[in-house]
């Protein structure tokens, strides 16, 4: 973005509220570009002793990942993972266990984190083309490559199923 979407002058960054912004450089124009990060929720996805990852249409072969989503207008989170699940590979979700909240500073995004618990019979759709069973033990060594992140909660989520079935 090079010029202000309320009166066309050109975008300068400069310093507002101890942080660097863009901002309009008409002194008659109060535009900032605030650039707040959007929320994603995502989830690592549990039916029974196995974990089950996704792959994107959009990504390619062998890459596989959490289930991700936007919320709706109005959507609390855990309403959003219920239904991104669902849309997205068929599954019920059971139950909802909140792993932790993760800055993604390259996207610009803040991961809102879940293990879910599901039920019901995987179901592909046009977001999610293919789906990857791993144990709790293949999980536990799975490279998610690049995405350093998923694979960090990855491990929120196998912690934190363990304990829960050491619990019930
Ligand atoms: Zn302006």
């Amino acid at each position: 973005m090079k010029y202000c979407p309320q009166c066309q002058h050109p975008l300068e960054q400069r310093y507002i509220g101890e942080l660097e912004r863009t901002a309009c450089s008409s002194p008659s124009c109060n535009f900032v570009h605030w650039d707040n990060p959007t929320p994603v929720v995502a989830a690592i996805v549990q039916q029974g002793d196995n974990f089950i990852l996704g792959r994107n249409a959009l990504w390619p072969a062998g890459l596989f990942s959490m289930i991700t989503g936007f919320l709706e207008k109005n959507e609390a989170p855990e309403q959003a993972i219920r239904r991104e699940t669902l849309e997205e590979i068929g599954l019920t979700v059971e139950e909802v266990h909140f792993l932790g909240h993760h800055i993604l500073p390259q996207r610009n995004q803040l991961i809102i984190a879940y293990l879910v618990k599901t039920s019901g019979e995987v179901r592909l759709s046009d977001e999610i083309v293919e789906v990857k069973y791993l144990s709790r033990d293949a999980l536990s060594a799975y490279d998610f490559g690049r995405f350093k992140l998923v694979a960090q909660i990855a491990r929120q989520a196998l912690a934190l199923s363990s304990s829960a079935s050491t619990l019930s």
